[in-house]
């Protein structure tokens, strides 16, 4: 229901106002992401996925883990993606910003500042330059190469294998991928369509890699099991958040954090949930990245995420 899907855009707009105002030198990221998710459900919906804070090089798919003790830097560029649900319809949207206090470290010249905040305009430029093609009837691949004109001409590159992504009930990666470069893609889009756009830009070669962690995680399959805990474990998982990403950090109430680790890599193992990687890019580039939910119109189309 399109009611749902716009209260959920605006819960998350307005968590992300607030949680930006929290990003200094010093922060531990923790209290960013549990900023974000109890402020998500204190507005009447729930998370549709760990909020992500993704610094630097960090491309996306960071969220702390139970006990995280990292802290955002000044000078970092963080990158906060965050979604909420209400009755499983989707809002996700992601913003970059440079934090402050880099002035007075010695080891941080300001021509770095200036890329990293010209890194930052290029994503807003490139997800200005999609939302300004979007109207039902045109293709993907329009999308894709507005985005890499409008971030080449920083000089940076677009990541070309991270893509937004349309959104359906329950279903964050709804089967459309929205590319951020150019490439053949026939799909056109129809009005009520729902997609979130998501360019990022970087100052490296433009793709992102797996790093070995994982701390984000979804269900995926039934398959045999037989630990009664990765049971246990499982069957929390589908009635709290169906196919939806989750984090370990969300299960902590009712598991030991060590059985709970282990349950979930057997889970993984089996592949009856799928771990996501943290993504980092390939030659350790900045990344910047913003993004917005937006409804597919006929003449245009309306940001959901605004
Ligand atoms: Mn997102
Ligand atoms: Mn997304």
């Amino acid at each position: 229901m399109i009611e749902s899907s716009e209260k959920a855009g605006q819960i998350v707009s307005e968590v992300r106002s607030e949680a930006i105002k929290l990003i200094k030198d010093g922060l531990p990221i923790i209290e960013l992401t549990e900023f974000v998710e109890k402020s998500i459900i204190k507005k009447g919906g729930f998370p549709a996925f760990p909020c992500n804070v993704s610094i630097n090089e960090i491309a996306a798919h960071y969220t702390s883990p139970p006990g995280d003790t990292n802290t955002i830097k000044a000078g970092d560029l963080v990158k906060l993606d965050l979604g909420a649900h209400v009755n499983g319809y989707i809002g996700d949207s992601a913003i970059s910003v440079l934090v402050d206090g880099y002035e007075d470290k010695d080891d941080y010249p300001i021509e770095r500042a200036e890329e990293n905040l010209e890194l930052i305009q290029a994503a807003s430029d490139g997800l200005d330059a999609a939302i300004s093609t979007v109207r039902a009837g045109i293709s993907l691949s329009e999308i894709g190469s507005a985005v890499e004109d409008a971030i080449t001409k920083h000089g940076f590159k677009p990541v070309a294998n991270l893509t937004g992504h349309s959104l359906t009930q329950w279903n964050l990666h709804a089967g459309i991928s929205v590319p951020s470069v150019k490439e053949k893609n026939g799909h056109i889009l129809e009005e009520g369509d729902i997609i979130a756009i998501e360019p990022f830009a970087t100052n490296g070669i433009g793709y992102v890699t797996d790093m070995p962690q994982s701390y984000i995680f979804k269900y995926l399959r039934e398959r045999p099991l037989r630990v009664a805990h990765a049971k246990k474990v499982l069957r929390n998982i589908k009635s709290e958040f169906k196919n939806l990403p989750f984090a370990q950090r969300w299960f902590l109430d009712d598991f030991e954090v060590n059985r709970l680790h282990s349950s979930l890599r057997l889970l993984s193992q089996h592949m009856i949930i799928y771990p996501y990687n943290v993504l980092k890019e390939k030659e350790n580039g900045i990344v910047s990245q913003k993004e917005h939910t937006v409804l597919v119109e006929s003449d245009g189309c309306k940001i959901l995420t605004e």
